[in-house]
């Protein structure tokens, strides 16, 4: 999964950005470059559930989930136009699954507003407009080639010329493409345009040091604006995840609870995003190591199997599955077995969040 992290300048996007990848606690051993590029870094998705399997299965290793992140800089007014850093954060912003806005909810005199004013519902606007001119240029730019294709007869074509028209029709209502009513192919042509306001977006109130619940009225403002359009807030304080990344484990969780918190930013983060993409995850465990997968809410036993290996989808035979209550409960698979509930299940079970498998594949 990859999130696209996105705001005005000075709204701590940068700050966010670096607390989240370079923290002790982002670093894991599976993923030694925690910071790919300046602006890419993958992070250990955070998952209690993980410490808790690992209670009763000891493994070698623990794998979490990968979670990579990308801090796209330079959308401005009329970044569209070529203004600020102009169409170079556009190819980075094409390939994220999801849209992290970080909206300045705090008040620092030192920290200059682009804007003016500290303002977080004009701030979504701008941002959301220059998304929405941006992609209106995509499809504009693509229509000529595809209307070409459709005139030597190109059936697929033909759809691709009818839904740049769609979403072209839908943008000059001055509307995001993520409230566009689309089919599942219309979705996937929107989707190989890379169409930035189609993607999810979740809302990341950087909150005052001072409001760490953002209980304060910028974060209310944007919490009722987000509840209108079907999104998620999640508050955050960057300049308090910045100190927080500084710390080794033992201090952080003191620092953490000395505030009031009871998680640090990410694993908030990282929950949050799992929600808007609609994606959960599902567990192996085993001695070699006990490992977390990401998988679509309401995938199939043998589409969590691809997930492992691409083979695994078709050769699935059947799975085995408890839940961690079962482990908490029971202790050890064997015994979980003697006591029934050591589930079989075949081809059309549906996953459920937490599952906990073994697979049978013809390899
Ligand atoms: P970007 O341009 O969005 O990447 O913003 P930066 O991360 O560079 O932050 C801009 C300025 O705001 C820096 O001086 C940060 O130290 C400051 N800043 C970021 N987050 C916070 C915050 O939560 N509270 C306060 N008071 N300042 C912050």
């Amino acid at each position: 999964m990859e999130a696209g992290i996105v705001g005005l300048p000075n709204v701590g996007k940068s700050t966010l950005f670096n607390a989240l990848t370079c923290s002790k606690a982002a670093q894991s051993a599976n993923y030694p470059f925690c910071t790919i590029e300046p602006n890419e870094g993958i992070v250990s998705v955070p998952d209690s559930r993980l410490e808790r399997i690992t209670k009763f299965i000891p493994p070698q290793k623990v794998i979490p989930a990968a979670l990579k992140l990308v801090d796209i800089a330079g959308i401005v007014k009329g970044a569209s136009e070529g203004q600020g850093l102009g169409n170079k954060f556009l190819s980075h912003i094409r390939e994220v699954d999801a849209i992290l806005q970080v909206v300045r909810c705090f008040e620092d005199p030192d920290v200059v507003h682009v804007a003016g004013d500290v303002n977080p519902l004009v701030d979504i606007e701008t941002i959301e407009m220059e998304l929405m001119l941006a992609d209106m240029q995509t499809l504009d730019n693509s229509l000529p080639k595809a209307e070409r294709a459709a005139r030597t007869g190109d059936k697929e074509a033909k759809l691709r010329v009818d839904v740049i028209k769609k979403c072209t029709a839908h943008l000059a209502t001055d509307q995001p493409l993520r409230k566009l009513e689309a089919d599942e192919n219309e979705t996937k042509i929107i989707r190989s345009f890379g169409l930035m306001t189609a993607k999810p977006v979740l809302y990341v109130a950087n909150v005052d040091e001072n409001d760490l619940l953002g209980e304060g009225p910028l974060v209310k403002q944007l919490q009722d604006f987000a509840t209108k359009v079907g999104a998620e807030v999640v508050p955050v304080c960057a300049k308090l995840e910045a100190e927080l990344a500084e710390l080794d484990p033992a201090d952080r969780a003191e620092m953490l609870e000395s505030v009031g918190l009871k998680e640090p930013a990410l694993a908030l983060l990282a929950r949050a995003t799992y929600r808007t993409l609609g994606q959960q995850s599902y567990f192996t465990a085993g001695e070699k190591e006990v490992r977390a997968w990401t998988i679509p809410v309401g995938a199939t036993a043998p589409q969590a199997a691809g997930v492992i290996h691409t083979d695994f989808e078709k050769g699935f035979i059947r799975a085995e599955i408890y839940t961690l209550a079962d482990l908490e409960q029971y202790k050890t698979e064997k015994d979980i077995r003697a006591a029934g509930k050591l589930r079989v299940e075949g081809k059309t079970y549906i996953m459920q969040d937490g599952d906990i498998c073994h697979f049978l594949v013809n390899s």
